[in-house]
């Protein structure tokens, strides 16, 4: 039984180190000291959650019940603590270095299991229970924590571990902790396709890399998504993949659907549960697809059925929302897409190639308005599809993803399987980019009174699990806007530069990666203010931005790591450099 001293003592040290390396070594020491009943909660716990993604129970703990809670455990007035509060910013700290409530003597110290079970008891009171009620069950804890312990026992509610920790490095280390760095990709394919890297490293700890190996698709647990490469032209898909499916391209919401025979659950791109939100995908999956148990896969669109046509983004982006979900249903009713199955009746269809799945999605859907199959030309030749894809623009969407015909479902991978092609590159960047917000500067003259004038923003690299500067966004954006955004970085604000984070320079606020923006700009040039590129092709200068400004505010269906990644911009540089040598 490991005291979640042990745990807090742990997390004391990853949040102050900047090191990738030294956080993996802490990690995996941690990990080797749990077993196999602690390490699922443990590794929630380094989640900063109580749970998976699509499954973590909410809190619902405000400011205000957090801050009479510890006027209860310190017998304090609540004026101090909100004093306290407003100076060093996190409930966290305060219980820590100002309160510094020592445990009486005769306090059992507590067990990881038992902090882990004390939270979850909380959250699934915080909809139900009395505000009263879930203040004593918080002090009551709180009274057999340290100062340490109680830092991380309040930052848990209140949704801000702000450890640092991506998954790829808890995955390093959970690899670490039970062998060596050849059990990473065997771990990382079971969480490709669960999505809950508790369950990976409870089934590795009981049950061995065996069992890890033979992980499966299950419906009830979301699959991370398979993402397409961009290519320059049409010849380009066409010399890659030969004869391929051309499918278009739809900018809606992207679905996965999990039918277990009269419930209906929905996904999102990042493993959200969004059920709730989309009851007309949910009737129809009910009566639509014909097999008790599926998971399907498609893009949906807010549609009109009397013009048969789809409505653009902005007109399908209402239907995401947590209110007046009847009245947008009725306003604009959605039609999903169909373009991938990942499971059917008792059969895990991901490893079956593109054209079997896409062979049982037809026979699988009755007709009806709210699914239909999307599309698919199958052709080897570049004219052909230049002039489908031409018909898609000419339509309203986006333009075309192409899929080789004998590929398997990839969870969680981007691969040149599929190719988006959108609009030609004219020598101009002419994508949006998404990137992770890592830091940010104090405006200057007339920005100066919103606190905000800038971010820092980054790409990703999953291999090394780093964040690299790319651009320094100024622009795009209200006054407003500004201010929410400043306003919700301060909550992720970090003292140092967060350990993930690669750069070259120093914000005056740094950030742990947790926002995505996303991000348009007339150019990548070479720079060597920026870290995002160095090293590529021998390059000791980075990539940057010419006049990057944000174009959509805070992308709320990414996470830091899914932000555009290095190799993305290496590849759409080069891109950029042949459509110029080209013109
Ligand atoms: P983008 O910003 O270009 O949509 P992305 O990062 O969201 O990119 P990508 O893999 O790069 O994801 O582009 C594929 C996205 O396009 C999918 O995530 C999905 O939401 C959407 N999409 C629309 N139509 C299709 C289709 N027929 N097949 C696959 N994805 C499709």
């Amino acid at each position: 039984m490991t005291p979640f001293s042990r745990l807090a003592s742990a997390f004391s040290t990853l949040e102050a180190t900047s090191s990738r390396t030294a956080m993996v070594a802490t990690l995996s020491a941690l990990l080797k000291s749990l077993d196999e009943d602690e390490v699922q909660s443990a590794v929630y716990l380094v989640q900063g959650r109580l749970g998976p993604q699509f499954d973590a129970p909410q809190f619902g703990f405000s400011e205000k019940l957090t801050t009479r809670a510890l006027a209860e455990w310190s017998g304090r007035p609540v004026a101090e603590i909100e004093r306290l509060y407003r100076t060093h910013g996190d409930h966290g700290l305060v219980a820590e270095k100002a309160l510094r409530v020592e445990k009486t003597g005769r306090a059992a110290p507590l067990s990881t299991v038992e902090v882990y079970e004390a939270l979850r008891a909380l959250a699934e009171a915080s909809g139900s229970g009395s505000v009263q009620g879930k203040i004593n069950a918080l002090v009551s804890l709180l009274r057999r924590a340290t100062p340490e312990e109680a830092k991380y026992i309040l930052r848990i509610p209140v949704g801000r571990m702000r450890l640092g920790v991506g998954d790829a490095t808890i995955m390093d280390a959970l690899a670490i902790s039970r062998g060596d760095k050849t059990l990473r990709p065997v771990i990382e394919r079971a969480y490709n396709l669960c999505s809950d890297l508790g369950l990976v490293a409870r089934t590795l700890y009981s049950a061995g890399p065996k069992a890890l190996a033979a992980f499966k698709v299950e419906v009830g647990r979301p699959v991370k998504m398979q993402f397409a490469e961009r290519v320059k032209d049409i010849a380009d898909i066409v010399r890659r993949m030969g004869k391929c499916a051309v499918e278009p391209k739809y900018d809606g919401f992207r679905c996965q659907v999990h039918k277990d025979g009269t419930g209906v659950r929905i996904f999102s791109r990042n493993q959200e549960d969004n059920t709730a939100m989309f009851p007309d995908i949910v009737r129809a999956v009910a009566t639509q697809v014909k097999a008790s148990r599926a998971i399907l896969e498609g893009e949906a669109l807010a549609y009109d059925a009397q013009t048969d046509t789809f409505f653009p983004f902005q007109v399908t982006v209402q239907r995401k929302r947590t209110h007046g979900i009847a009245e947008a249903e009725a306003a604009y009713p959605l039609r999903l897409n169909v373009f991938d199955l990942l499971y059917a009746d008792r059969t895990d269809m991901t490893c079956e190639p593109y054209q079997k799945r896409r062979a049982r999605i037809r026979t699988l859907l009755k007709a009806g308005a709210g699914l239909a199959p999307a599309p698919a030309l199958v052709s080897g030749d570049a004219d052909e599809i230049t002039r489908y894809f031409e018909t898609q623009i000419a339509d309203g969407l986006e333009g075309i993803v192409a899929k080789r015909l004998d590929s398997p479902y990839e969870a969680g991978k981007r691969s040149f399987n599929w190719i988006k092609f959108k609009r030609a590159y004219h020598g101009a960047l002419k994508d949006t980019l998404d990137l992770a917000i890592v830091g940010y500067f104090a405006g200057r003259g007339a920005r100066a009174k919103l606190g905000i004038g800038a971010v820092l923003c980054a790409v990703y690299d999953a291999k090394s699990d780093r964040f690299r500067t790319l651009a320094k966004v100024a622009s795009g954006q209200s006054d407003d806007a500004w201010i929410a955004l400043r306003t919700r970085l301060e909550k992720h604000a970090v003292s140092h530069r967060p350990a993930r984070v690669d750069s070259r320079i120093e914000p005056p606020y740094w950030v742990e990666p947790t926002l995505v923006v996303e991000v348009f700009a007339d150019e990548i040039t070479r720079s060597p203010v920026h870290t995002a590129g160095v090293g590529t092709d021998d390059e000791p200068t980075g990539f940057a931005l010419r006049f990057p400004r944000i174009v959509r505010g805070v992308r709320e269906d990414r996470q830091p790591e899914d932000a555009t990644t290095e190799r993305e911009v290496a590849r759409l540089f080069g891109l950029q450099r042949r459509a110029r040598s080209k013109a």
